[in-house]
């Protein structure tokens, strides 16, 4: 009983930490120190490491000695306490997520960063891992799987809703999309949507007539504003607490694709030593090679697919449409197209136009799984159409 009362202590005052910084009752030095103090916290909980009582161990800073302190002391402090924060919405991507002041600039949060950095970086361990078949095999399987999923379920059902389909079938989507390791469903659809809202301006956060080739590419995703989810532009997602739960949460479903891939791996180096794999040669493979380039595969259609390629329609942004574009992307390089008339289905607009994802959203509507993929009127096609493509 004296166990479960104690649980229940360190529950409440966890919950209690946690409005505190929600509501902003502290000053930041404050704040700085319930972090340090959730970290501790749950080291104990989640450990099992126990110690003296909790209210006694951790007792937060009276308001006059948080005052009291110098202003270096402060800076070095504030400087802590965002670290920490960072650090926590690596795990928790909602945590204690700070307010955005209109008017600020371009800054890189590093710590939030590092895991990004850290799965490029993991890429290096081909050099040590070696290659087989099988690995290569699985890597290049998993980016078209996922690629798929980005194109089909991020960015045509969750950002457009071109087509239908169930609840837990949405679930089912959300998830595998979500394993492409490109945040969760909610956070892609808000800033895909106000991508479309504001094209090629200055509130356009990755666009490369604004900011530039490498920050419309990758620079963007590293900016502190564009870390939290924009909750106000998915307002008919976020109803769903489930995918709620995958945009919080949105590290749970790749690492443990991760770790299904290394089990892949060393179960195939016992049971089939002739194919030369092993755990770690599958999860360098199988996991960061395939969802990097997956990464960077999807960016261009942000940076290349704003400035490679022919102009069918006049948009009033630089979007574009690429034929290599397409085939890289299973049909988003018909960028043009799609910034035309986002609300269909269909990238290429005609059949020599190739649109790989629409031919697999295609046959899975066949098993009744979803339905009503919306199509592209046929007066669409000549609405806003330059002179010289409507002769070819
Ligand atoms: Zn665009
Ligand atoms: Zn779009």
């Amino acid at each position: 009983m004296a166990a479960v009362a104690a649980l229940y202590e360190r529950r409440n005052q966890l919950t209690y930490l946690r409005s505190a910084l929600i509501e902003r009752r502290y000053s930041k030095l404050t704040r700085c120190r319930v972090y340090l103090t959730i970290v501790r916290m749950m080291s104990i909980v989640f450990l099992n490491l126990d110690g003296p009582s909790v209210s006694t161990q951790f007792r937060l800073p009276s308001r006059v000695q948080a005052e009291n302190l110098t202003k270096s002391g402060y800076v070095f402090l504030e400087k802590q306490t965002s670290f920490f924060a960072s650090f926590i919405r690596w795990f928790d991507a909602s945590a204690a997520t700070p307010p955005i002041e209109n008017g600020s600039r371009h800054q890189v949060d590093w710590v939030r960063t590092a895991p990004f950095i850290a799965v490029h970086l993991m890429c290096l361990g081909v050099i040590w891992v070696g290659w087989s078949w099988v690995a290569v095999g699985v890597a290049a399987l998993l980016y078209a799987i996922r690629m798929f999923a980005v194109t089909g379920i991020y960015h045509r059902y969750f950002s457009h809703r071109t087509f239908k389909t169930s609840r837990p079938m949405q679930l089912a989507l959300a998830l595998l999309a979500n394993s492409a390791t490109q945040r969760g469903p909610l956070w892609w659809a808000a800033h895909h949507r106000q991508h479309h809202l504001y094209s090629d301006t200055e509130n356009d956060v990755h666009s490369p007539r604004i900011h530039g080739f490498i920050w419309s590419h990758v620079g963007w995703i590293t900016d502190h504003r564009n870390f939290p989810t924009k909750l106000d532009a998915v307002r008919d997602l976020a109803k769903f607490p489930e995918l709620r739960f995958l945009d919080r949460f949105d590290t749970l479903v790749p690492f443990l694709t991760g770790a299904s891939l290394y089990f892949l791996g060393a179960a195939l180096s016992h049971f089939a030593p002739g194919l030369h794999t092993s755990g770690m040669q599958m999860l360098i493979w199988g996991f960061f090679v395939s969802t990097v380039v997956l990464f960077h595969a999807t960016c261009t259609i942000n940076s290349l697919a704003h400035q490679m390629g022919r102009r069918r329609f006049d948009t009033g942004d630089d979007s574009r449409n690429s034929l290599l574009l397409a085939l890289l992307t299973f049909g988003e390089g018909w960028h043009n197209n799609h910034h035309h008339f986002p609300s269909t289905v269909h990238q290429g607009f005609y059949w020599w136009e190739i649109d790989i994802t629409y031919y697999l959203l295609r046959a899975l509507s066949w098993t009744g799984l979803i339905w009503d993929l919306k199509p592209v009127p046929a007066k669409v096609k000549d609405l806003n159409r330059y002179a010289d493509e409507a002769a070819a």
